[in-house]
Protein backbone atom coordinates (compact mmCIF):
# COMPACT_ATOMS: atom_id res chain seq x y z
CA UNK A 1 0.00 0.00 0.00
CA UNK A 2 1.39 3.53 -0.80
CA UNK A 3 0.11 6.68 0.94
CA UNK A 4 -0.11 10.26 0.46
CA UNK A 5 1.99 12.34 3.15
CA UNK A 6 -0.34 15.52 4.11
CA UNK A 7 1.55 18.74 5.81
CA UNK A 8 -0.16 21.27 7.12
CA UNK A 9 1.11 24.41 9.04
CA UNK A 10 3.99 22.79 10.33
CA UNK A 11 6.32 24.47 12.53
CA UNK A 12 9.40 23.08 14.32
CA UNK A 13 10.39 25.60 16.68
CA UNK A 14 13.71 24.53 18.36
CA UNK A 15 14.92 25.65 22.07
CA UNK A 16 16.57 29.44 21.81
CA UNK A 17 13.69 30.59 18.85
CA UNK A 18 15.48 29.00 15.62
CA UNK A 19 12.18 28.01 13.63
CA UNK A 20 13.83 25.32 11.65
CA UNK A 21 10.41 25.04 9.86
CA UNK A 22 8.36 27.84 9.68
CA UNK A 23 5.15 27.00 8.46
CA UNK A 24 4.98 24.45 5.32
CA UNK A 25 1.74 23.28 3.46
CA UNK A 26 2.96 20.57 1.44
CA UNK A 27 1.13 17.31 -0.26
CA UNK A 28 3.48 14.58 -1.45
CA UNK A 29 1.43 12.08 -3.44
CA UNK A 30 1.38 8.62 -3.08
CA UNK A 31 4.22 6.66 -4.72
CA UNK A 32 6.15 9.67 -5.27
CA UNK A 33 10.02 10.38 -5.38
CA UNK A 34 9.64 13.56 -4.03
CA UNK A 35 13.12 15.76 -2.83
CA UNK A 36 13.57 18.61 -0.29
CA UNK A 37 16.23 20.79 -1.12
CA UNK A 38 18.17 23.71 -0.27
CA UNK A 39 21.43 24.80 1.27
CA UNK A 40 23.15 23.82 4.50
CA UNK A 41 20.71 24.99 7.38
CA UNK A 42 17.09 25.71 5.18
CA UNK A 43 15.59 23.01 7.46
CA UNK A 44 15.24 20.37 5.26
CA UNK A 45 16.52 17.56 7.84
CA UNK A 46 14.29 19.07 10.38
CA UNK A 47 11.48 18.38 8.00
CA UNK A 48 12.10 15.06 6.96
CA UNK A 49 13.03 14.04 10.84
CA UNK A 50 9.12 15.85 11.54
CA UNK A 51 7.32 13.08 8.78
CA UNK A 52 9.63 10.67 10.66
CA UNK A 53 8.51 11.68 14.20
CA UNK A 54 12.12 12.22 15.34
CA UNK A 55 10.83 15.78 16.11
CA UNK A 56 8.20 16.75 17.82
CA UNK A 57 6.09 19.48 16.11
CA UNK A 58 5.54 23.02 17.16
CA UNK A 59 2.45 23.72 15.17
CA UNK A 60 0.70 22.19 12.62
CA UNK A 61 -0.92 18.35 11.43
CA UNK A 62 1.16 15.88 9.33
CA UNK A 63 -1.23 13.19 7.69
CA UNK A 64 0.12 9.71 6.14
CA UNK A 65 -2.54 8.55 3.95
CA UNK A 66 -5.86 8.86 6.16
CA UNK A 67 -4.19 8.73 9.55
CA UNK A 68 -3.33 11.86 11.83
CA UNK A 69 0.18 11.10 12.72
CA UNK A 70 1.17 14.13 14.22
CA UNK A 71 1.00 12.51 17.78
CA UNK A 72 2.15 9.09 17.39
CA UNK A 73 5.54 7.63 17.85
CA UNK A 74 8.14 6.74 15.01
CA UNK A 75 7.26 3.14 15.52
CA UNK A 76 3.85 3.46 14.74
CA UNK A 77 3.84 5.83 12.08
CA UNK A 78 4.65 2.87 9.13
CA UNK A 79 7.83 4.65 7.73
CA UNK A 80 11.30 3.76 7.38
CA UNK A 81 14.62 5.82 7.01
CA UNK A 82 18.01 5.73 5.69
CA UNK A 83 20.24 8.12 7.36
CA UNK A 84 23.51 9.31 5.98
CA UNK A 85 25.63 7.11 8.05
CA UNK A 86 23.40 4.31 7.06
CA UNK A 87 23.80 3.19 10.84
CA UNK A 88 24.23 -0.28 10.50
CA UNK A 89 24.72 -2.70 13.06
CA UNK A 90 28.43 -3.66 12.97
CA UNK A 91 28.47 -6.66 14.89
CA UNK A 92 25.24 -8.28 12.60
CA UNK A 93 25.76 -9.72 9.45
CA UNK A 94 24.32 -8.45 6.65
CA UNK A 95 21.02 -10.81 6.20
CA UNK A 96 20.30 -9.96 10.25
CA UNK A 97 21.09 -6.27 9.39
CA UNK A 98 18.36 -6.55 6.64
CA UNK A 99 15.67 -8.43 8.69
CA UNK A 100 16.01 -6.12 11.65
CA UNK A 101 12.66 -4.25 11.13
CA UNK A 102 10.97 -7.77 10.74
CA UNK A 103 13.05 -8.66 13.96
CA UNK A 104 11.15 -5.60 16.29
CA UNK A 105 8.13 -6.67 14.28
CA UNK A 106 8.28 -10.19 16.00
CA UNK A 107 8.52 -12.36 12.57
CA UNK A 108 9.67 -15.96 13.19
CA UNK A 109 13.56 -16.19 12.12
CA UNK A 110 13.21 -18.21 8.84
CA UNK A 111 10.71 -15.93 7.30
CA UNK A 112 12.46 -12.87 8.37
CA UNK A 113 15.52 -14.53 6.63
CA UNK A 114 13.43 -15.57 3.45
CA UNK A 115 12.54 -12.02 3.11
CA UNK A 116 15.81 -10.57 4.10
CA UNK A 117 17.41 -13.21 0.71
CA UNK A 118 14.79 -11.84 -1.81
CA UNK A 119 15.62 -8.00 -1.26
CA UNK A 120 19.09 -8.66 -0.67
CA UNK A 121 18.71 -10.44 -3.95
CA UNK A 122 16.82 -7.42 -5.89
CA UNK A 123 19.72 -5.41 -4.67
CA UNK A 124 22.54 -7.40 -5.82
CA UNK A 125 23.19 -8.64 -2.22
CA UNK A 126 22.94 -12.00 -2.28
CA UNK A 127 26.43 -13.31 -1.78
CA UNK A 128 27.03 -10.76 0.45
CA UNK A 129 24.90 -11.71 3.09
CA UNK A 130 27.61 -13.55 5.84
CA UNK A 131 29.80 -10.63 5.89
CA UNK A 132 29.58 -7.83 8.39
CA UNK A 133 29.10 -4.00 7.08
CA UNK A 134 32.91 -3.21 8.26
CA UNK A 135 33.96 -6.14 5.01
CA UNK A 136 31.35 -3.71 2.57
CA UNK A 137 31.96 -1.22 0.39
CA UNK A 138 30.28 2.13 0.51
CA UNK A 139 27.79 1.44 -2.42
CA UNK A 140 27.32 -1.76 -0.80
CA UNK A 141 26.56 -0.45 2.74
CA UNK A 142 24.27 1.66 0.93
CA UNK A 143 22.55 -0.98 -0.59
CA UNK A 144 22.41 -2.83 2.76
CA UNK A 145 20.79 0.68 4.68
CA UNK A 146 18.10 0.62 1.26
CA UNK A 147 17.38 -3.08 1.81
CA UNK A 148 16.98 -3.11 5.76
CA UNK A 149 14.15 0.32 4.65
CA UNK A 150 12.30 -2.01 2.20
CA UNK A 151 12.02 -5.11 4.92
CA UNK A 152 9.28 -4.09 6.17
CA UNK A 153 7.47 -2.60 3.02
CA UNK A 154 6.99 0.29 4.46
CA UNK A 155 4.12 3.23 3.43
CA UNK A 156 6.53 6.13 3.49
CA UNK A 157 10.20 5.56 3.03
CA UNK A 158 12.51 8.14 4.15
CA UNK A 159 16.35 8.95 3.19
CA UNK A 160 18.04 11.93 4.63
CA UNK A 161 21.20 12.43 1.67
CA UNK A 162 21.80 8.80 1.25
CA UNK A 163 24.15 8.97 -1.69
CA UNK A 164 26.54 11.63 0.21
CA UNK A 165 28.72 9.40 1.55
CA UNK A 166 29.51 7.84 -2.03
CA UNK A 167 32.58 9.01 -4.34
CA UNK A 168 31.43 10.35 -7.26
CA UNK A 169 31.14 7.39 -9.88
CA UNK A 170 29.85 5.35 -7.36
CA UNK A 171 27.12 8.09 -6.79
CA UNK A 172 25.83 8.62 -10.30
CA UNK A 173 25.34 4.37 -10.45
CA UNK A 174 23.70 4.48 -7.32
CA UNK A 175 21.18 6.90 -8.67
CA UNK A 176 20.23 5.35 -11.02
CA UNK A 177 19.73 2.42 -9.49
CA UNK A 178 17.67 3.98 -6.55
CA UNK A 179 15.27 5.38 -9.22
CA UNK A 180 15.00 2.14 -10.66
CA UNK A 181 14.12 0.81 -7.71
CA UNK A 182 11.65 3.58 -6.34
CA UNK A 183 9.47 2.93 -8.90
CA UNK A 184 9.15 -0.57 -8.69
CA UNK A 185 8.63 -0.46 -5.33
CA UNK A 186 5.85 2.73 -5.69
CA UNK A 187 6.52 3.35 -2.02
CA UNK A 188 5.95 7.13 -1.50
CA UNK A 189 9.89 8.30 -0.71
CA UNK A 190 11.14 11.85 0.34
CA UNK A 191 15.01 12.54 0.13
CA UNK A 192 16.62 15.15 1.31
CA UNK A 193 19.52 16.73 -0.79
CA UNK A 194 21.59 19.83 -1.02
CA UNK A 195 22.79 18.79 -4.50
CA UNK A 196 20.52 20.19 -7.08
CA UNK A 197 21.85 18.19 -9.99
CA UNK A 198 20.55 14.79 -8.02
CA UNK A 199 17.05 16.44 -6.84
CA UNK A 200 16.80 17.06 -10.87
CA UNK A 201 17.90 13.68 -11.89
CA UNK A 202 15.72 11.92 -9.18
CA UNK A 203 12.92 13.29 -8.06
CA UNK A 204 9.54 13.30 -9.54
CA UNK A 205 8.85 16.70 -7.77
CA UNK A 206 10.48 19.21 -5.43
CA UNK A 207 10.69 21.21 -3.13
CA UNK A 208 13.16 24.26 -2.44
CA UNK A 209 13.80 25.63 1.25
CA UNK A 210 15.10 28.52 2.35
CA UNK A 211 14.99 29.68 5.76
CA UNK A 212 12.38 27.12 6.97
CA UNK A 213 10.00 28.30 4.61
CA UNK A 214 9.09 26.67 0.61
CA UNK A 215 10.30 29.30 -2.47
CA UNK A 216 8.93 26.92 -4.98
CA UNK A 217 7.37 22.99 -5.84
CA UNK A 218 7.81 21.55 -8.88
CA UNK A 219 8.91 18.91 -11.43
CA UNK A 220 12.84 18.98 -12.63
CA UNK A 221 11.86 21.05 -15.91
CA UNK A 222 9.66 23.18 -13.72
CA UNK A 223 12.22 24.45 -11.70
CA UNK A 224 14.43 24.88 -14.36
CA UNK A 225 13.09 26.44 -16.75
CA UNK A 226 10.35 28.38 -14.92
CA UNK A 227 11.51 29.88 -11.56
CA UNK A 228 9.22 31.77 -9.07
CA UNK A 229 11.84 33.22 -7.34
CA UNK A 230 15.38 34.54 -7.79
CA UNK A 231 17.10 31.89 -5.23
CA UNK A 232 15.53 29.24 -6.69
CA UNK A 233 16.77 30.41 -9.77
CA UNK A 234 19.77 30.91 -9.08
CA UNK A 235 19.93 27.31 -6.71
CA UNK A 236 18.96 25.25 -9.53
CA UNK A 237 21.44 24.33 -12.38
CA UNK A 238 24.69 22.89 -12.89
CA UNK A 239 26.08 26.54 -14.99
CA UNK A 240 24.88 28.86 -12.29
CA UNK A 241 22.00 32.04 -13.59
CA UNK A 242 23.67 35.11 -14.90
CA UNK A 243 21.39 37.56 -11.57
CA UNK A 244 22.52 41.10 -12.79
CA UNK A 245 21.17 44.63 -11.47
CA UNK A 246 18.72 46.42 -13.63
CA UNK A 247 16.26 49.21 -13.83
CA UNK A 248 12.43 49.77 -15.19
CA UNK A 249 12.62 52.09 -17.56
CA UNK A 250 10.48 53.79 -20.14
CA UNK A 251 9.17 50.48 -21.75
CA UNK A 252 12.43 48.79 -21.35
CA UNK A 253 14.69 47.13 -18.34
CA UNK A 254 18.23 48.62 -18.44
CA UNK A 255 20.82 46.38 -17.57
CA UNK A 256 24.56 45.05 -18.69
CA UNK A 257 24.69 48.47 -20.47
CA UNK A 258 21.23 47.75 -22.86
CA UNK A 259 17.83 47.64 -22.93
CA UNK A 260 15.60 44.95 -22.59
CA UNK A 261 12.00 45.92 -24.34
CA UNK A 262 9.39 45.17 -21.21
CA UNK A 263 6.41 47.71 -20.53
CA UNK A 264 3.40 47.46 -18.05
CA UNK A 265 5.58 45.57 -15.52
CA UNK A 266 3.42 45.08 -11.67
CA UNK A 267 4.91 42.95 -9.03
CA UNK A 268 2.32 39.84 -7.80
CA UNK A 269 -0.01 42.06 -5.78
CA UNK A 270 -1.05 44.59 -8.61
CA UNK A 271 1.41 47.46 -8.28
CA UNK A 272 2.36 48.79 -11.38
CA UNK A 273 6.46 49.08 -11.23
CA UNK A 274 7.61 53.04 -11.53
CA UNK A 275 11.13 54.33 -13.70
CA UNK A 276 14.14 53.58 -11.66
CA UNK A 277 12.50 50.67 -9.59
CA UNK A 278 15.55 48.14 -8.81
CA UNK A 279 14.93 44.70 -10.73
CA UNK A 280 17.03 41.31 -11.20
CA UNK A 281 17.96 40.19 -14.65
CA UNK A 282 18.51 36.33 -15.20
CA UNK A 283 19.17 34.31 -17.67
CA UNK A 284 21.14 30.56 -18.28
CA UNK A 285 24.34 30.14 -19.78
CA UNK A 286 23.07 27.47 -21.71
CA UNK A 287 20.64 30.00 -23.41
CA UNK A 288 23.04 32.72 -24.28
CA UNK A 289 24.80 32.68 -27.92
CA UNK A 290 28.15 33.55 -28.30
CA UNK A 291 30.12 34.66 -31.59
CA UNK A 292 32.74 35.98 -32.48
CA UNK A 293 32.93 39.29 -33.88
CA UNK A 294 34.52 37.94 -37.59
CA UNK A 295 32.62 34.69 -37.46
CA UNK A 296 29.58 34.20 -39.17
CA UNK A 297 26.77 35.63 -37.25
CA UNK A 298 23.54 33.60 -37.71
CA UNK A 299 20.73 35.66 -37.79
CA UNK A 300 18.29 34.77 -34.80
CA UNK A 301 14.55 33.80 -35.30
CA UNK A 302 13.37 34.51 -32.33
CA UNK A 303 13.76 38.22 -30.74
CA UNK A 304 16.89 38.54 -29.00
CA UNK A 305 19.58 41.47 -27.51
CA UNK A 306 22.89 41.24 -29.31
CA UNK A 307 25.34 42.87 -26.33
CA UNK A 308 29.36 43.31 -27.76
CA UNK A 309 32.16 41.75 -24.99
CA UNK A 310 35.53 40.12 -24.92
CA UNK A 311 35.84 36.95 -23.97
CA UNK A 312 37.91 36.48 -20.68
CA UNK A 313 38.54 32.61 -20.11
CA UNK A 314 37.00 29.66 -21.77
CA UNK A 315 36.18 26.76 -19.26
CA UNK A 316 35.99 23.13 -21.13
CA UNK A 317 33.06 20.98 -20.21
CA UNK A 318 33.32 18.16 -22.71
CA UNK A 319 31.12 18.28 -25.68
CA UNK A 320 30.46 22.08 -25.00
CA UNK A 321 32.63 24.95 -23.05
CA UNK A 322 31.72 27.72 -20.91
CA UNK A 323 32.96 31.08 -22.48
CA UNK A 324 32.81 34.09 -19.92
CA UNK A 325 32.95 37.29 -21.76
CA UNK A 326 32.87 41.14 -20.52
CA UNK A 327 31.01 43.97 -21.82
CA UNK A 328 32.87 46.56 -19.53
CA UNK A 329 32.82 45.97 -16.36
CA UNK A 330 30.48 43.55 -16.01
CA UNK A 331 31.03 39.51 -16.77
CA UNK A 332 28.15 37.31 -18.64
CA UNK A 333 28.83 33.47 -19.14
CA UNK A 334 27.47 31.16 -22.08
CA UNK A 335 27.60 27.79 -23.02
CA UNK A 336 28.82 26.87 -26.68
CA UNK A 337 29.45 23.87 -28.81
CA UNK A 338 33.01 22.54 -28.06
CA UNK A 339 33.97 23.17 -31.92
CA UNK A 340 32.79 26.74 -31.66
CA UNK A 341 34.85 28.32 -28.47
CA UNK A 342 36.53 31.00 -28.81
CA UNK A 343 40.36 32.25 -27.27
CA UNK A 344 40.71 34.60 -24.42
CA UNK A 345 41.24 38.32 -25.77
CA UNK A 346 38.61 37.95 -29.14
CA UNK A 347 36.61 39.80 -29.60
CA UNK A 348 32.83 38.88 -30.45
CA UNK A 349 28.82 39.22 -28.93
CA UNK A 350 26.54 37.81 -26.78
CA UNK A 351 22.63 36.96 -27.94
CA UNK A 352 20.21 36.92 -25.28
CA UNK A 353 17.20 35.50 -26.75
CA UNK A 354 13.96 37.63 -25.20
CA UNK A 355 11.54 34.28 -24.05
CA UNK A 356 14.52 33.21 -21.98
CA UNK A 357 14.88 36.25 -20.24
CA UNK A 358 13.35 36.31 -16.47
CA UNK A 359 13.05 39.63 -14.66
CA UNK A 360 12.91 39.30 -10.67
CA UNK A 361 11.96 42.10 -8.70
CA UNK A 362 15.21 42.25 -6.29
CA UNK A 363 13.81 43.32 -2.85
CA UNK A 364 11.20 40.28 -2.79
CA UNK A 365 12.74 38.29 -5.37
CA UNK A 366 9.54 37.63 -6.99
CA UNK A 367 9.50 36.84 -10.59
CA UNK A 368 7.63 39.46 -12.62
CA UNK A 369 8.68 38.84 -16.25
CA UNK A 370 9.95 36.14 -18.31
CA UNK A 371 8.75 32.16 -18.28
CA UNK A 372 5.36 31.93 -16.86
CA UNK A 373 4.50 35.31 -14.92
P1 LIG B 1 22.21 20.62 6.44
O1 LIG B 1 22.15 20.42 4.95
O2 LIG B 1 23.43 21.41 6.87
O3 LIG B 1 22.01 19.36 7.22
P2 LIG B 1 19.42 21.40 6.82
O4 LIG B 1 18.80 22.17 5.71
O5 LIG B 1 19.11 19.97 6.90
O6 LIG B 1 20.99 21.63 6.80
P3 LIG B 1 18.51 21.54 9.54
O7 LIG B 1 19.51 20.58 10.04
O8 LIG B 1 17.11 21.10 9.42
O9 LIG B 1 18.98 22.14 8.13
O10 LIG B 1 18.57 22.86 10.46
C1 LIG B 1 17.70 23.97 10.25
C2 LIG B 1 18.02 25.05 11.29
O11 LIG B 1 17.70 24.58 12.59
C3 LIG B 1 19.48 25.46 11.33
O12 LIG B 1 19.54 26.85 11.56
C4 LIG B 1 20.03 24.69 12.51
O13 LIG B 1 21.13 25.36 13.09
C5 LIG B 1 18.84 24.64 13.43
N1 LIG B 1 18.84 23.45 14.28
C6 LIG B 1 18.89 22.15 13.87
N2 LIG B 1 18.84 21.29 14.92
C7 LIG B 1 18.75 22.07 16.03
C8 LIG B 1 18.64 21.79 17.45
N3 LIG B 1 18.62 20.53 17.90
N4 LIG B 1 18.57 22.85 18.28
C9 LIG B 1 18.56 24.11 17.82
N5 LIG B 1 18.65 24.45 16.51
C10 LIG B 1 18.74 23.45 15.63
Amino acid sequence: MTSPIILDRLVKEYPGGVRAVDGIDLRIEPGEFFALLGPSGCGKTTLLRSIAGLESLSEGTLHIGERDVTALDPGTRDVAMVFQDYALFPHMAVVDNIAYPLRIKKVRREERHQVAQQRAQRLSLAHLLDRRPGQLSGGQQQRVALARAMAARPQVLLLDEPLSNLDARLRLEARTFLKELQSELGVTTVFVTHDQAEALALADRMAIMKDGRIQQVGTPREVFRDPRTSFVAGFIGSQPMALLDGEISDRCIECFGTTIPASGLSLPGGKILERGHPVTVGIRPEYVGFTLEDGATRPSAAPAVVIDSVVVSVENLGASALVTARHGEERLQAVVPDDQAPEPGNLGRFTLPLARVLVFDRASGNRIMGAGA
